[in-house]
């Protein structure tokens, strides 16, 4: 039986699309692969912990994403080295414009983390409703549910997270996400991990360094290829 801690990062601001939940989901499929995951919350008072196997970030409203900015600036080091060792980073929407170069909020312009090499500037329209993408790093299609204003570009150190087949995506509707050897980064709630439990078992395998079966959760399975069929 391995173990593994999984960082929930400011629940308190990074909650209101409901990532929270991909916390959840790692744990319920690490069960099946005899992993007992361990959710580490840490708000925007607490330090960020060196010892995370899987970092999660989530989706949020402007000012909330600025505090949660500042909040992670100040733990850069630990970032740095945790990346380092090979921990899985997931960040949605608001995160995934937190992880980057730069991004707008409150009508203006941020540096990002840096973590991922994409930009992000503000759209002149919302961009609401279901998600169908091409995964890069799984053979099949994700679904998700996207909801934000900001257009992100990849840079060239990046690469897509997956190809729209429908929906915005990065806003361009070509892409959406982006990916950096573990740390990966997409528009799409769910939760993600939710709505696309293949996905969830690409991350513990990341996170533990070992490749785990298909494994059987038939009702799972069901609700994500259903998905993918209704989402035109
Ligand atoms: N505030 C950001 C935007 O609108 C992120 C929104 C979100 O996380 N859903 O682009």
């Amino acid at each position: 039986m391995s173990r593994i801690n999984i960082v929930r990062i400011h629940n308190e601001l990074l909650g209101t699309y409901g990532d929270q939940g991909n916390a959840e989901v790692l744990v319920f499929r690490g069960k099946f692969h005899g992993i007992t995951g361990n959710i580490i919350d840490v708000g925007y008072n607490d330090p960020l912990p060196t010892n995370g196997d899987i970092y999660l970030l989530g989706g949020a409203e402007d000012s909330a994403q600025l505090l949660s900015l500042e909040a992670m600036q100040r733990d850069r080091e630990v970032l740095d080295l945790v990346i380092e060792r090979g921990a899985v980073i997931l960040a949605v929407c608001a995160g995934f414009q937190i992880i980057g170069n730069s991004f707008w909020a409150n009508g203006k312009e941020v540096t990002g983390l840096g973590l991922l090499d994409v930009t992000t500037t503000p759209g002149d329209k919302r961009f609401v409703g279901d998600v169908r993408i091409k995964s890069t790093n799984l053979s099949i299609d994700l679904t998700g549910f996207e909801n934000h204003s900001g257009k992100t570009v990849l840079g060239s150190n990046a690469t897509p997270f997956g190809k729209v087949e429908s929906g915005h995506g990065n806003g361009d509707g070509k892409y959406d996400g982006a990916v950096s050897a573990n740390i990966f980064g997409t528009y799409m709630h769910g939760p993600i991990l939710a709505r696309n439990p293949e996905f969830a078992d690409l991350l513990l395998t990341r996170a533990t360094g070992r490749k785990y079966a298909q494994i059987t959760d038939p009702l799972a399975s069901q609700y994500a290829t259903w998905r993918r069929k209704v989402i035109k």
